[in-house]
């Protein structure tokens, strides 16, 4: 008994202290946050609702998230308590999918499809990362435009350059982002100022992957990229396998079924019945892999992936724009495929993950699914972080994650939003009305790690 009343004594001293340090942060706001897919799962577990929430961080992760009214008698005396009242604190939002080097040819129009459109405006954009300068500015404005939208944590393709994953890896670890990237690697069918010979490709990845991947004290993963089958030869897939098995920690990102053209022409240069036997071939498939797209996947494409645990990105604005096709998340999740979001900037046309829902849901109402505002909300946030395997490390507010979120205006940022969720009663109701009708200007502020890095 005097034991377990000294136990309990040194446990209310231990949290007292640990939540008194000077690193401490609380933030008092309405918090959502996800533990399921609420699309597979009853809705009532999958989430946690804190109307009047207090978010407790230390030396930059997770201490705890809870109702304010409980939390507040752990409150040191002096606490400094930041406010955010008609605020709705989410995890930071989550790009599995999206490319830095086209950041200047967004909204580009060549009335074309997707072999078209790489042609005529990504490879000549691409083309200009070769300038050490050209790429830190860049590398820059992406950062910063990931932030301003919510976006924490995003796997990103670069260029084939390596100075490009020099200039985004040192604008990320500025701001102590976790980013995801690598050198773009191809050996056929893009213009020739593109093309690599595998050798010196694989040579400057493992120089990139010592120099940057888990680097001490920074939150930065390297990954193996690759354009696509159609971009990569069969000598230079069996170099980037054995790269894969020298580094088994760095993840893989490449794009997979986006266009039926690609797909045809992957088949007929591989001999492969399905466009997935290429990537299982070369031994590329898991769980630290990310796939873009996904279209056209028929159903044993599907359970393999599900069988690898690899996952695959839903980009909504760059399907409709490309006109490639419509993605069908019930299919894929009924084979337990894991799903993220990405917004695949340039073909896709907004940072927002916020306008990327808006687009999900009228994808799904053509093929008559229905997108909850509460799964749209998880897909935009621990579905991301399922897809990049960070799920351990990222996607809620469970106690020892990493602290990145974002605070959401759930009044209105604009006088329609104002307007329109006076009628939400709701909250599935007011998610519902953020994802169609919010963008950029929804996000008040931008918590990175624990630190403030943006507010509106
Ligand atoms: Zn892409």
């Amino acid at each position: 008994m005097i034991k377990q009343f000294f136990f309990a004594i040194g446990l209310l001293a231990f949290t007292f202290f640990s939540i008194a340090t000077a690193e401490s942060l609380y933030v008092h706001s309405a918090i959502l946050e996800f533990y399921q897919d609420p699309g597979q799962s009853t809705q009532a577990d999958s989430y946690h609702y804190f109307p009047d929430g207090l978010l407790v961080v230390q030396d930059g992760h997770v201490k705890k998230a809870g109702n304010y009214s409980t939390l507040k008698s752990d409150l040191p005396p002096n606490a400094k308590i930041v406010n955010y009242p008609n605020g709705l604190i989410i995890p930071g939002f989550i790009d599995t999918h999206i490319h830095y080097p086209q950041v200047d040819m967004i909204a580009a129009d060549n009335g074309g499809q997707l072999l078209d459109w790489l042609n005529q405006y990504t490879f000549p954009f691409e083309k200009k990362m070769k300038d050490k300068q050209y790429s830190e500015d860049t590398a820059h404005f992406f950062i910063d435009e990931l932030l301003r939208n919510g976006t924490t944590t995003a796997n990103v393709f670069a260029a084939v350059y390596p100075q490009s994953i020099d200039a985004l890896f040192t604008a990320a670890e500025q701001k102590h982002m976790r980013i995801i990237t690598g050198l773009d690697m191809a050996d056929r069918n893009v213009p020739a100022y593109l093309i690599q010979k595998p050798e010196v490709a694989i040579a400057q990845s493992e120089e990139l992957i010592q120099k940057w991947h888990e680097k001490l004290g920074t939150r930065l993963i390297y990954s193996i990229e690759f354009r696509f089958a159609i971009t990569t030869t069969p000598a230079f897939f069996k170099q980037i396998e054995a790269l894969k098995q020298r580094y088994p920690t760095v993840h893989v990102h490449t794009h997979i079924s986006e266009s039926k053209a690609e797909v045809t022409l992957t088949k007929q240069l591989f001999h492969v019945k399905n466009y997935l036997d290429v990537y299982q071939h070369y031994n590329l498939l898991g769980p630290n892999t990310l796939l873009a797209h996904g279209i056209w996947l028929t159903t044993p494409e599907l359970q393999e992936m599900s069988k690898t645990k690899t996952p695959v990105s839903f980009c909504p604005t760059s399907n409709l724009f490309l006109g490639s096709g419509l993605f069908n998340l019930a299919k894929v999740t009924s084979n337990q495929v894991t799903v993220g979001l990405g917004t695949d900037v340039g073909a896709g046309t907004s940072f927002s993950l916020l306008q990327t829902l808006n687009e999900a849901f009228k994808v799904l109402q053509l093929q008559q699914q229905h997108l909850t505002g509460l799964r749209g909300f998880y897909l935009a946030t621990l579905g991301g972080a399922r897809a990049l395997n960070l799920e351990d490390k990222l996607g809620n507010f469970a106690p020892g994650k990493e602290a990145d979120f974002v605070v959401l205006n759930s009044e209105g940022a604009t006088p329609l939003l104002k307007r329109r969720l006076l009628y939400a009663n709701t909250l599935e109701e007011k998610l519902f009305v953020l994802m169609m009708l919010g963008d950029d200007r929804t996000v008040m502020a931008t918590y990175v790690n624990g630190k403030l890095v943006y507010q509106s």
